[in-house]
């Protein structure tokens, strides 16, 4: 799993975070966050470039590995 940190995008007051399998479905979310909370009928090109790159490892604290 992927995850995206809105507040890493640049808004920091919200708290949603964007899970997907892969960094193509969590950019397909995070539109549909975006245009829902935060008024945004499309996202800008930097503004994407940027979310990919903050894009991460999802940690799941309670399915982690070991062994
Ligand atoms: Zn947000």
């Amino acid at each position: 799993m992927r995850e995206l940190r809105c507040k890493e995008v640049g808004m920091p007051n919200c708290e949603f975070v964007v899970r997907g399998k892969d960094d193509d479905e969590v950019m397909l979310k995070a539109a549909e966050h975006a245009r829902h909370d935060h008024n945004m009928q499309t996202i800008p090109l930097d503004l994407a470039r940027k979310a990919r790159g903050v894009i991460r490892e999802s940690s799941e604290p309670r399915q982690s590995k070991r062994g």
